[in-house]
């Protein structure tokens, strides 16, 4: 049975193989080659050839001795780099005689496509690679030795990080006790296996050829692995753009595995989504995505504008909600997410401020972005927007809480209205946010963070601030009882505690117990005393995107923070006898 509706199929004959060959698409557009891993067949790419097909001329094979392609007798020998290089290029004559194919691995298929454009027989008949987990067994026997000749103890602890995630690769290199477990239990249990701990989700794929994919394939790594990386080719350097994509919670491939892959693939576009090692499964829709950017691109023979410094190779193409976006530290950091090449979603209660901001987020670079009008305090319609953005743009890689609100004033001037309009902005809408969109991504199973704005307030005591120190702290604890919660699942929470920092904040802070005239007075006072300050919020958003990278807890951001945080960790008492000052007196 096939999961690839409307595929046109025909079989391609190499070196006594009958390669099984599925087409979808229009002929005469760009051919995009997808190759699947171990173990596999080319069904894994459905969901993303589905999304291909409307541009694209799309192409998959099964590899041999997997699907419905036939194997290779004797096995042994039978499944070396050099034959599955020839098998590729007669995929590529039999379906695009005359223009270069643009070539898309995961995993094993990966691991192939590296050795396919880094050989000099394929030269001209590749446009563009796209990689998915699965390094060139060449860069990684460099990768090893290097580690091996220079020993630090980062690199050693490299090293040892990824022999860890190896472990099924000396389990493949045993003789016959891998056939037996995969035509036996194990292939039985897989998809349970996928769908409990890769959070593949239940449906056509895997396919019945399991079993036996699983056991010819035992023999790419056999046939390939120890050769290799003992001897790895010298000249392996890619002779096409490549673009790789690096889930950052893969259980079999380490991430420093690609830190040298400049110096093989100079014209590397870099991408890393929050997500396990299946993403052809779990993540089609930004999958597809960036393969159709880059090829489009490389058609165009624009390169690829290229995400900036670090951030962009961690946030391209990633999907990044901001509440609050449409002034001060929401803006900022919705702008900084942008210019990283992130998708943004500006969501401010104020529309007019939220459509700016989504306008300067796709200035400055943005893969797309939206503006949203909600009001995070309001439940039903924050139940409704999240399920929108769930529907429209898919679940969100990041979530920065970051609305809010200030009043000022003692308590004893504060009314039970005033502590109810802060605390349904400043936690409530925390809360919301935290509970459907956190639930979203832990439902997709493939990592995240979510970034809560407190502030200094939440460990600094102060008479003037109580309602919202209140809030600010609640928001610190929510924060890290949830970061508990949620590491087992791979999302990272992180509070942001900034001190005074220069946003319009000031301007629209109420005065508990200040009739109109005073409350102008003290908000043109404490504008100016932030103006002096000033203290940019573009530097918070660098300390969220930091933590973002870090999976930090708590961070403290502006000199005054820092120390009002080793204060209420050491001198809590003088913490406390400056709580008693009043500045306004
Ligand atoms: P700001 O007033 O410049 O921006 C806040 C934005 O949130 C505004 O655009 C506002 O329209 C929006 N907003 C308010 N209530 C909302 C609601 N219910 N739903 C949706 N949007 C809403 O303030 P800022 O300084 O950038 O503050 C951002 C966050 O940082 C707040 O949580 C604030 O408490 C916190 N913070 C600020 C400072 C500071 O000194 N500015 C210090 C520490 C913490």
């Amino acid at each position: 049975m096939t999961v690839l509706r409307g595929a046109r199929e025909r079989r391609v004959r190499t070196g006594g193989i009958e390669l099984c060959v599925a087409e979808l698409g229009e002929p005469g557009r760009p051919v995009v080659v997808l190759v699947h891993g171990y173990p596999d067949s080319k069904e894994v790419w459905s969901e993303v050839a589905a999304r291909l097909a409307d541009r694209f001329h799309v192409v998959l094979y099964d590899v041999r001795g997997h699907g419905r392609s036939s194997a290779p007798k004797p096995l042994r020998g039978g499944f070396t780099l050099e034959k599955l290089t020839d098998d590729f290029l007669a995929v590529a004559d039999a379906v695009s005689p005359d223009r270069p194919v643009h070539l898309v691995g995961h995993d094993w298929g990966s691991v192939q496509s590296w050795e396919f454009v880094t050989v000099e027989r394929t030269r001209g008949r590749i446009a563009s690679f796209t990689s998915m987990s699965g390094p060139s067994l060449d860069h990684f026997g460099h990768w090893i030795d290097r580690r091996l000749r220079r020993p630090t103890p980062r690199r050693v602890g490299q090293l040892l990080g990824q022999g860890a995630k190896s472990w099924y690769v000396y389990l493949l290199h045993t003789p016959a006790l891998p056939e037996l477990a995969w035509r036996g239990p194990l292939g039985k249990r897989w998809p349970g296996i996928l769908a409990r701990v890769e959070k593949v989700p239940g449906g056509p794929y895997p396919t019945s050829s399991l079993p036996e994919d699983a056991a010819h394939g035992a023999w790419l790594y056999r046939d390939n692995v120890r050769a290799r990386l003992r001897r790895p080719r010298a000249d392996a350097y890619a002779h096409a753009p490549v673009q790789l994509i690096t889930p950052q919670g893969d259980a079999f491939l380490s991430e420093h595995l690609y830190d040298d892959l400049e110096q093989w693939a100079p014209a590397l576009v870099r991408r890393t989504l929050p997500a396990r090692h299946w993403v052809p499964r779990t993540r089609p829709d930004q999958v597809s995505a960036w393969i159709t950017d880059f090829v489009t691109s490389v058609e165009s023979g624009r390169p690829e504008p290229r995400p900036t410094g670090s951030n962009g190779q961690r946030f391209g193409g990633q999907l990044v909600l901001v509440t609050g976006a449409g002034s001060g530290i929401g803006r900022a950091t919705a702008v900084a997410f942008a210019e990283a090449g992130a998708r943004v979603i500006a969501v401010d209660r104020d529309a007019e401020s939220a459509a700016r901001t989504a306008e300067l987020s796709r200035l400055v670079g943005a893969a797309g972005a939206w503006a949203e009008t909600v009001d995070v305090s309001d439940e039903t319609a924050m139940e409704k927007f999240a399920e929108r953005v769930r529907a429209e743009h898919g679940v969100v890689d990041v979530l920065v809480n970051n609305a809010g609100i200030g009043l000022s004033g003692s308590f004893l001037d504060t009314s039970a209205e005033d502590w109810r309009r802060v605390l349904d902005v400043n936690l409530w809408g925390v809360i919301h946010g935290c509970r459907l969109f956190g639930r979203q991504m832990a439902e997709r199973g493939q990592g995240g963070h979510i970034v809560n704005t407190a502030s200094a307030a939440a460990f600094q005591p102060s008479r003037l601030l109580p309602a919202y120190s209140t809030s600010k702290a609640a928001v610190l604890m929510l924060s890290e009882c949830l970061r508990a919660e949620l590491a087992g699942r791979g999302i990272g929470v992180s509070a942001i505690c900034p001190g005074l920092v220069n946003t319009g904040i000031t301007a629209t802070t109420r005065f508990a117990g200040a009739d109109a005239e005073e409350e102008k007075r003290l908000q043109k006072r404490s504008t100016r005393l932030y103006g002096l300050r000033n203290y940019p919020p573009e530097k918070v958003a660098e300390a969220i995107m930091r933590a973002v990278v870090r999976n930090e807890a708590v961070v403290p951001v502006t000199p005054e923070a820092r120390v009002s945080k080793l204060m209420a960790r050491f001198t809590p008492g003088a913490l406390r006898a400056m709580a008693r000052l009043d500045p306004s007196r």
